[in-house]
């Protein structure tokens, strides 16, 4: 992560150092935050943001979910997004948005604590490198009967953090989780896809995935190449027997699976191949067909 020049800040940009809060803010305590993570990539017409107003509004979605009210308006947090970018210079980042209650009273109840709204951007390569090797967890993915899973909210996420640690610390790249019923749910951050006999399957919302942009990117990138996709429970096994996996995100994009657990699977796989490098013409502005998918950050 290499440090950028600004942070906005309720309406303002504020330099990045500057950007702090008070340690009684409410999400510290209680995980209240929602939160989005974008991309800006460069392209042939200057920087442009992939799907900005797809990311805004699950940022929406997910706050009125928790019941906490967002003080700006979608076009209003587009302006600021657009601004911070251009602010920092940035012809390719990774954007961060995050809505938290604030500081105001302690305990659970978040009512009197102001909603607080940041955009951070910074250069950020890869999440993950491609060949990733996969874990299945030992921790069980949230319930959607004991947290909200569709919204993109904080303290779910130790959820993952946990995950995430246990499959480092066992060697492996990154963990999948299973939910309560076994089937499998997705990636402490990305969302996770099979292809088996050419026809792609990735679990559902209900599996307690959450619902990805960029796993709807592969939906329509696959429709456009003539694949299938289907929505389906999976089971662990299936990621042992498919002939390729790959994992889906926006700060991970498109990258192959070459293990899971005791299972060598190889690749990359021709399906995984293929869907990488339209994603990659897609997002660089090479490909007209999903232009509209592109805010320029130069307006
Ligand atoms: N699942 C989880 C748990 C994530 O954190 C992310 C990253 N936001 C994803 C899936 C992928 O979502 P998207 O494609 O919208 O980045």
């Amino acid at each position: 992560m290499r440090e950028a020049e600004h942070i906005w800040m309720d309406g303002e940009l504020v330099p990045w150092a500057e950007a702090r809060v008070h340690v009684l803010t409410h999400a510290l305590h209680y995980g209240t935050a929602v939160l989005e993570g974008t991309r800006a990539f460069d392209t042939p017409a200057g920087p442009a943001v992939f799907r900005l107003d797809e990311h805004l509004r699950r940022l929406e979605r997910s706050a009125r979910i928790i019941g906490m009210p967002l003080p700006y308006t979608l076009d209003e947090l587009r302006a600021a997004t657009l601004a911070t970018v251009a602010a920092n210079g940035q012809s390719s980042c990774y954007i961060r948005h995050l809505a938290h209650r604030g500081y105001g009273e302690m305990g659970v109840a978040a009512r009197a604590c102001p909603t607080v709204v940041s955009i951070a951007s910074w250069e950020w390569g890869a999440l993950l490198d491609s060949g990733v090797r996969l874990m299945t967890s030992s921790w069980q993915r949230n319930d959607h009967r004991v947290v909200p899973t569709a919204a993109k909210a904080t303290g779910p996420y130790l959820n993952s953090v946990m995950a995430k640690a246990e499959a480092l610390q066992a060697g492996y790249d990154e963990a999948v989780l299973l939910n309560a019923a076994g089937n499998v749910s997705e990636c402490t951050g990305a969302n996770v896809f099979v292809v088996r006999d050419g026809v792609l399957a990735t679990p559902p919302p209900h599996a307690g995935a959450l619902e990805g942009i960029t796993q709807d990117t592969v939906g329509r990138l696959a429709a456009d190449l003539g694949l299938t996709v289907s929505r389906q429970d999976l089971l662990r096994t299936d990621l042992y027997t498919a002939d390729e996996v790959f994992v889906c995100g926006t700060a991970a994009g498109i990258v192959h699976v070459s293990a899971v657990d005791h299972c060598e699977l190889g690749g990359p796989g021709p399906v995984t191949g293929k869907l990488a490098d339209a994603y990659e013409a897609a997002v660089h502005g090479r490909d007209d067909r999903y232009r509209h998918w592109l805010t320029p950050v130069g307006g």
